[in-house]
């Protein structure tokens, strides 16, 4: 994600901080392959899926229960701040829920579902749910949201938790950061919609035929996010291979080939320096995703406002675009625990952000991020945050300087310690490492090590744990 504050940063950080294609999905073992089949009622602004997943048992000490994300209930009672509270609730019902054939009695709290398995199971086996669920879409909802004639499905199937060698993790949401953690999964999804709808997804979209269903597939991706509409229209385009499609609606027509020209050339740039991205397509959707959000990113898709607020006045958000593109990256391809470690990727996805705007838009600002950086030394001794806290632990008005700023400031001094090719490479090679994996800090600051050939463990805890 890329708040609205951070997007305008170059502006307003001085005023506003006072601190401040694979294998078939058939032959795959390894990973969680969901099946569903979607309708949506954009009269009841409602969607209903049938959902099928098949999960690998990949714990030594094997499953006993499986546990779901279901973040659109955190829309149902609002909990938060008035200024992000929906005009219009929304929620997630799950019924007729099976586990290999035999129904089962599923507890649900808040936004966590639990699902008993009838009889435990052991590393190597498989268990296949099977749910139905009924989503009433909110408005004015952050990431998932519906307006005019858009639907924008954000983190709103039942999203199967991680269970890792710490155990399930089912944190609560927040509206900090972006709290969510999934595994690399497979997904074939099936859309009914009505006639003049199109569907644009994490996956390879295909046209819509008008009545027919859209049955859609990808392989290897943390999350499958969709947006159903009749307002947008698209600008196609490719990029070394990658199909890149800019959709956006009526009256953003000023910054389409600016904003377009700003994703192929990312694609391009990021490809170069960090490795290729491994899918056929990416979407760019412009348009509102919530209060305080300028862009958003999902596998496959981002989501970016059209414009940001500068010193000279409004101009196309390249900045916002490049932002949410490199996450493709860092949190896409290379996941972590972006509830327990969210400098990891959003601060690689901040440098390469600032990295792009510099290489290719000739936009230095080396010196600001000093000055933030020393600003964040202040944080540190006012707040006691450092940059490596879960999301939980900041306050609001801390987190996009510490997470996002004072680690990319941390990667240009890397450059000034041991040169550019260096810093390039261990991110090429952190790429390289940990596609379509989950990575730690302490994996990255290894892969630094190794590719630096030094040891730079005190570099990064001065940077990230101010030790
Ligand atoms: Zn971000």
């Amino acid at each position: 994600m890329l708040q609205r504050i951070i997007s305008t940063m170059v502006v307003v950080f001085l005023f506003l901080f006072p601190f401040s294609n694979i294998s078939g999905a058939e032959e795959n073992n390894q990973r969680p392959f969901y099946q569903m089949e979607i309708t949506y009622h954009p009269q009841k602004d409602q969607v209903q899926g049938k959902m099928n997943v098949t999960i690998p048992v990949t714990s030594a000490d094997g499953l006993k229960e499986l546990y779901f994300h279901l973040y659109p209930n955190v829309f149902q009672e609002w909990k938060y701040g008035e200024e992000a509270k929906p005009s219009k609730p929304g929620k997630i019902e799950v019924s007729q829920v099976k586990v290999d054939g035999k129904s089962v009695q599923k507890s649900v709290k808040d936004t966590i579902m639990k699902v008993p398995l009838p009889s435990a199971k052991s590393k190597g086996e498989l268990v296949r749910a099977e749910m139905d669920f009924t989503l009433d879409l909110p408005r004015g909802g952050t990431r998932l949201n519906t307006f005019q004639k858009t639907a924008f499905l954000a983190q709103w199937y039942p999203m199967l938790a991680v269970k890792d060698k710490e155990g399930w993790h089912i944190d609560p949401y927040t509206t900090t950061g972006d709290p969510f953690y999934t595994q690399m999964s497979d997904f074939e999804v099936v859309f009914h919609v009505p006639k003049g709808y199109q569907v644009i997804t994490t996956a390879k979209d295909e046209p819509s035929a008008s009545d027919q269903p859209i049955r859609l597939k990808q392989t290897k991706v943390r999350d499958f996010a969709a947006v159903i509409t009749q307002d947008y229209q698209v600008k196609r385009g490719e990029a070394d291979h990658v199909r890149v499609n800019l959709w956006y609606v009526k009256g953003m027509e000023p910054v389409v080939d600016e904003l377009h020209q700003a994703a192929k050339s990312g694609m391009t740039f990021f490809n170069e320096k960090f490795g290729r991205y491994p899918y056929e397509e990416i979407d760019i959707v412009l348009g509102e995703t919530g209060y305080g959000i300028a862009g958003m990113e999902y596998p496959g898709l981002i989501t970016s406002i059209p414009m940001i607020q500068t010193d000279q006045g409004e101009r196309a958000a390249v900045n916002v675009v490049v932002h949410e593109l490199a996450h493709q990256w860092w949190y896409g391809v290379v996941g972590n625990n972006q509830v327990k470690e969210p400098w990891l990727d959003e601060g690689l996805t901040t440098f390469s952000e600032f990295y792009y705007m510099h290489k290719q838009m000739n936009e230095d600002e080396r010196d600001l991020l000093k000055k933030a950086a020393k600003r964040t030394d202040e944080i540190y001794q006012e707040v006691g945050v450092t940059s490596a806290e879960p999301l939980y632990k900041y306050p609001d008005s801390v987190y996009g300087l510490m997470v996002y700023i004072r680690p990319a400031a941390m990667m240009y001094d890397l450059i000034e310690k041991i040169g550019e090719e260096k810093v390039v490479e261990i991110l090429r090679s952190y790429y390289d490492t940990y596609k379509f994996k989950i990575a730690t800090t302490q994996d990255f600051i290894e892969i630094a090590n190794k590719v630096a050939d030094q040891d730079l463990s005190s570099f990064f805890a001065k940077w990230l744990h101010f030790k």
